[in-house]
């Protein structure tokens, strides 16, 4: 006879509570949840964070969230007077301004240039290779920045004081005509995010370079005049009505409680969310009988897949808002409704077996956000 182990093996589970917490739909999926599909929520929360005196960096790339290939995001802070140091990098950057507000600066290809003070919910596109430097104002700032390439990498951009600190000090002496001796207190190694005095004023109508930009490079999103429906409202901005945003396009989204933006795909890119408040789940049907639910609340980050169907239902007592980016000149989506809607019904009634009045109740126009 086996005797009785005196060890509980249950004993050696100790679930994580807090995280089951924000996860019911994890723990308990719904039933129509089944077979694989790739994860599709990180948080901030789990990204490394590099921090500095003048503020902190986090990503959100392929490496923490490879179903997203097409966008990759940081959360930055800094404090005020706080610069992210004069740099480019090989994808085009999209931002959201989170709290606070920054100087931009930007001198571009043809020798035009851009400054503004952008804050909450407003933000800016930089294109790819066009050098910038962001610098938090009064109550300095923390922002979310979206890249057209999940491969990017904050850590590999290219800075104005790594560069000059990998230059022989003779070839810039060169290259101004200076004695090297004007050199001799160049940082030796990348300054990345510093300390410095807050900027003076902005002079909107100083002329710099070769004057300003054609397009300009920041936004107002949260001053557009939004979609509203009983249940929320979208703002929509990409090329149409940004027009330096070439590569990106972003909705602001905002759902009351008992709301759902409802179910579409989106036939042209990837999807990334950023949460920016609330609580929400998603399922995602991935095709082949697959479909899973995530939970999301502020700080997470979602990923849909093109076009993988979905909805964003807020769980929650209080509005939720969040962000759908794309790597696309124009923001796209499909939806359920109008699609059926739209089909001849004796089409559609032999699919579905529903009663032809639930489609007659469709309106013509789109409306992203039901309840
Ligand atoms: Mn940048
Ligand atoms: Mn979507």
């Amino acid at each position: 006879m086996v005797k009785k182990s005196k060890v509980n093996f249950f004993s050696f589970s100790q679930p994580n509570l807090p995280r089951q917490k924000e996860q019911p739909d994890r723990i308990h999926p719904p039933v129509t949840d089944r077979g694989t599909v790739p994860n599709l929520k990180w948080s901030f929360t789990d990204s490394h964070n590099r921090v500095l005196p003048a503020g902190w960096a986090r990503q959100t790339t392929i490496r923490e969230l490879p179903a997203s290939p097409e966008i990759a995001g940081v959360n930055m802070m800094l404090i005020p007077g706080g610069v992210r140091e004069m740099h480019w990098h090989k994808e085009g950057e999209w931002a959201f301004m989170l709290r606070g507000s920054a100087r931009i600066t930007v001198v571009d290809q043809n020798l035009k240039t851009f400054q503004d003070d952008v804050g909450v919910g407003e933000g800016w596109y930089f294109p790819a290779g066009i050098p910038h430097s962001i610098q938090g104002l009064d109550e300095g700032c923390e922002f979310l920045l979206v890249f057209d390439n999940g491969e990017f990498d904050e850590n590999e951009t290219f800075q104005l004081t790594d560069w000059l600190s990998r230059t022989p000090k003779e070839i810039l002496a060169k290259n101004f005509n200076v004695p090297i001796s004007a050199f001799d207190n160049l940082p030796k190694e990348e300054r990345y995010i510093f300390e410095a005095p807050l900027p003076p004023p902005l002079k909107k109508d100083e002329i710099r370079g070769l004057g300003p930009v054609s397009e300009p490079l920041s936004h107002r999103m949260i001053k557009m005049k939004p979609m509203k429906m009983k249940y929320g409202s979208v703002r929509i901005m990409d090329s149409t009505n940004f027009p330096a945003s070439k590569t990106i396009a972003s909705a602001l989204v905002e759902v009351e409680p008992g709301g759902m933006r409802e179910l579409h795909w989106h036939p042209n890119a990837d999807e990334w969310q950023y949460y920016l408040s609330g609580q929400a789940r998603m399922t995602v049907f991935a095709s082949a009988g697959s479909a899973q639910t995530f939970d999301y609340q502020a700080g997470d980050v979602g990923a849909v897949p093109r076009n993988m169907p979905h909805y964003v239902e807020n769980t929650g007592k209080t509005t939720l808002r969040f962000l759908e980016m794309f790597r696309a000149p124009r923001f796209e989506d499909v939806p359920l409704a109008q699609w059926l809607a739209f089909t001849p019904p004796e089409l559609v009634r032999e699919h579905l077996h529903i009663d032809e009045k639930i489609l007659k109740k469709v309106p013509p126009k789109r409306v992203p956000i039901v309840g």
